[in-house]
């Protein structure tokens, strides 16, 4: 399948996007994780992006763009994709439909997840990230914790509070998302193929997507 999963941080698109791998081995393509895979390494696109992340800002659409249009040709896209954490403002859209066209790409569908802004908040204020940037596996303090307290179960590594999820980043990027990236529902539903989904359990909007795209 190959999907855009929009919605708020923290509404669950890593999770979702999991979820949906497993199912048609669809790859996962997290901006996110490209990024901070990229500070950790000390990178130059690292140190471009570093900055602007642990604001809570977004880091610039050209340096994404160059990201994503190599990451979108790589073998393994064939079989199918699922951006998460991509497109996040209109002209990172409008590129991207440039740029499926180029690679005469057609997508399946785009798709909201639509969760209430305190859940969220909560959510993000308690959420932990593996800081191994090969696995980057979430937890929740409160409803999934690691096994063994800031170890994580699938790789061992520490298990961190990402620098962007204080309380203070955490409002901005809500706020920045608000301001850039919600008006992306309006440029899809414009498009055709959008579906909203409003969900806060993660296997409910699996569920629905599957039944969309009959699965
Ligand atoms: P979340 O969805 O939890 O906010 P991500 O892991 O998707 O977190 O993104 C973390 C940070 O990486 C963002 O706050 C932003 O600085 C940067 N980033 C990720 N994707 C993009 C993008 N498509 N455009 C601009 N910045 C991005
Ligand atoms: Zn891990």
């Amino acid at each position: 399948m190959k999907l855009i999963l929009l919605g708020a941080p923290g509404a669950g698109k890593g999770t979702v996007a999991k979820l949906l791998t497993a199912i048609d081995g669809s790859v996962q393509i997290s901006t996110g994780d490209i990024l901070r895979g990229a500070v950790q390494a000390g990178t130059d696109l690292g140190k471009e992006a570093e900055g602007y992340m642990n604001r809570g800002d977004l880091v610039p659409d050209e340096l994404i763009m160059g990201i994503m249009e190599k990451r979108l040709q790589e073998p393994d896209c064939e079989k199918g994709f699922l951006l998460d954490g991509f497109p996040r403002t209109i002209p990172q859209a409008e590129a991207l439909q440039e740029l499926l066209k180029k690679l005469d790409i057609d997508l399946d569908m785009v798709v909201n997840i639509d969760v209430p802004r305190d859940v969220i908040f909560d959510r993000l204020c308690t959420r932990r990230t593996c800081e191994n940037p090969e696995c980057q596996a979430i937890y929740n303090v409160k409803s999934n914790p690691p096994k063994k307290e800031g170890i994580c179960d699938k790789c061992g590594s520490p298990v961190i509070q990402r620098a962007d999820e204080t309380e203070k980043a955490i409002g901005h990027r809500l706020d920045v998302y608000n301001e850039k990236t919600a008006p992306l529902v309006g440029f899809y539903e414009k498009e055709g193929k959008f579906h909203n989904i409003t969900g806060i359990s993660s296997d409910i909007v699996v569920a629905a997507i599957q039944k969309e795209l009959r699965l």
